[in-house]
């Protein structure tokens, strides 16, 4: 930190604008691959209040690698209840959907999970303070931002004596919300859905143990639209549209919260209202998520109305994305060419993901009685068995371009993983096994064809291999991967540090893989018979 003109000392690696989740867990990330990192926020300090309340499995396995599950697993409670958890109900209460929130998923942790997000923000903040290699300034509130080909430095107001100071690094992150100061400061637009709704959140502590049959429940009544989550061990969250003859005043006041929890059964003597605020649910994304050596993630890139409860989880997988390219690049074991990648696999990914929550969102805030007749129409038709419970989509694949291999289906896709059992441990592969690139094989023959050199190459980028198998070295306790593996048509996967599958024998046999990945972040061609050509692979 120095004043605004004064000589500056040397830059860190990288400037974090915004301490929220998406800020200080990429801070976690850096910091814990040896970067230094300095993270300016606003607010002296942590915001008190939950926005996001569930969680998914893919976010659990990104916060597994930054080391948070291992002691603090207990802040999240897997979805549970009828009809798979999450139901999509009509104004009469007729089930128009259920959807299995409830499943055991890919990434090793359950499907959903409710959580109290300052309890979580406490966590990630204590993590990262207490890593040598992160510095966390509360008070400074960033207001300017210029970048050189070697440097950014932002100018900033520090709470309290409003005087001004600069901070100077090699790489900026802007993590700095919806409203990004980042973002405006850079010059980078954003695009919007054309989805908005007012709704009223109320979080509230259950004061009885009346239980719920569901962990979700949409409430499709055109004469108020609701949602009632689960949201975290011992809480409980209502959301209310506003309609049209309410003013957004008075659906943010606490007689309104009363008024419209006591229609499904809670009353002051049931429960203790925590808060309740009015958030306009809205779908938009930045135009571009990079300027030269300023990155945006998190809210600042992308915003979407919660009804899947995948904002946050989009901003950890940002945080995924940015902090393994930037290892391997400050290591000098890829080009910066890979940064190109970051906004094309992630705006597309996360473009998808807004799309389904805006549809999902205007099924449930219909509020044209006829409308809402036809559309429960629709939906009864649709459920057929009137005891089906759906399996949501997977999650949409990586955008293009992007650091897998082309033509292969199963590239860009999330991987697995499982349980495993090695020199008698048993316990989730990242724990046990590890290797931030994983290649795992079902077949023995096709690793021991793997040049000692790129065995060599990999280890050094943090790569493990491993055969699994039903009673050898490491065992398929649960057989999940050998499940994975015949589902998607090949015997290896090989998968990046953000869990996304490079690409699997489907194209390219183990060791082309590992040569292609290896051209890829070294900048040479990955072009599979420019390989064979070369004589570069036996
Ligand atoms: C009602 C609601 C329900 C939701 N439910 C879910 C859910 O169930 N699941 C889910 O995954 N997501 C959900 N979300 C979305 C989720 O809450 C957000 O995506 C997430 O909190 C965004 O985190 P972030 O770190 O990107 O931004 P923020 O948490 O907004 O953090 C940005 C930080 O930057 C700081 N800052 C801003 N400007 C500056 C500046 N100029 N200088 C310094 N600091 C600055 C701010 O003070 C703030 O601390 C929900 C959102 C809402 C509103």
């Amino acid at each position: 930190m120095s004043a605004p003109g004064e000589e500056t000392a040397d830059p860190v690696d990288f400037l974090i604008v915004g301490a929220g989740p998406v800020g200080l867990l990429t801070a976690i990330l850096l910091g814990q691959r040896g970067l230094s990192v300095t993270v300016l926020e606003r607010w002296p300090a942590r915001y008190p209040m939950p926005r996001a309340c569930t969680i998914d499995h893919e976010a659990l396995r990104i916060l597994q690698s930054a080391g948070v599950m291992r002691d603090h697993s207990d802040l999240f409670e897997p979805s549970r209840g009828e009809r798979g958890g999450y139901q999509i109900r009509n104004g009469d209460g007729v089930l128009l959907r259920a959807i299995n929130w409830n499943r055991a998923a890919e990434s090793g942790w359950a499907n959903t999970n409710g959580f109290y997000q300052p309890d979580l923000e406490e966590v990630l903040e204590k993590v990262a303070v207490a890593m040598p290699t992160v510095d966390l300034q509360r008070g400074v509130l960033v207001d300017d931002i210029q970048q050189d080909e070697q440097s950014v430095t932002v100018t900033a107001t520090l709470a309290g004596n409003e005087s001004r100071v600069s901070f100077r690094a090699r790489w900026l992150i802007g993590a700095d919300g919806a409203n990004s100061a980042i973002r405006g400061l850079i010059g980078i637009e954003t695009e919007d859905a054309g989805f908005e709704a007012d709704w009223l959140v109320v979080d509230y502590e259950p004061l009885d143990d009346s239980e719920w049959d569901a962990f979700v429940t949409q409430y499709c009544d055109p004469q108020q639209p609701a949602t009632a989550v689960k949201s975290g061990p011992g809480r409980r969250r209502f959301e209310f549209m506003r309609r049209a003859d309410v003013s957004v005043d008075k659906l943010g006041q606490t007689a309104t919260a009363w008024e419209l929890m006591e229609s499904h059964g809670v009353t002051a003597e049931t429960a203790r209202i925590e808060r309740h605020a009015v958030y306009t649910f809205r779908g938009r994304w930045a135009r571009e998520w990079r300027r030269s050596r300023v990155f945006l993630a998190g809210d600042a890139a992308h915003l979407m109305p919660p009804f899947l409860g995948q904002g946050l989880c989009a901003g950890l997988r940002d945080a995924s994305a940015l902090a393994w390219r930037f290892a391997l690049i400050e290591s000098g074991l890829a080009g910066e060419g890979i940064l190109d990648s970051y906004e094309t696999e992630r705006s597309a990914h996360v473009r998808e993901i807004i799309d389904e929550a805006i549809a999902i969102g205007r099924v449930i805030c219909e509020l044209d009685p006829g409308k809402a007749a036809e559309r429960d129409e629709r939906m009864l038709a649709e459920l057929h068995d009137p005891n089906a419970i759906l399996v949501e989509p997977p999650h949409p694949q990586l955008g293009h371009p992007s650091i897998t291999i082309d033509g292969d289906v199963n590239a860009g896709r999330l991987g697995v993983q499982a349980r495993v059992q090695s020199d008698g441990v048993t316990g989730l592969f990242d724990d046990v096994i590890g290797g931030s690139w994983q290649l795992v094989s079902i077949d023995e023959d096709a690793l021991t064809a793997i040049p000692e050199r790129l065995r060599q190459w990999f280890e050094i980028i943090g790569g493990s291999i491993t055969l699994l198998t039903e009673d050898g070295a490491v065992r398929d306790i649960d057989g999940a991967y050998r499940a994975w593996l015949r589902e998607h048509g090949c015997t290896v996967a090989l998968t990046r540090p953000d869990f996304y599958v490079y690409g699997t024998d489907l194209v390219l046999d183990a060791a082309r893989l590992l040569q292609s990945l290896h051209d890829r972040l070294t900048g040479g061609s990955a072009d599979h018979p420019q390989l064979l050509r070369e004589g570069v692979l036996p």
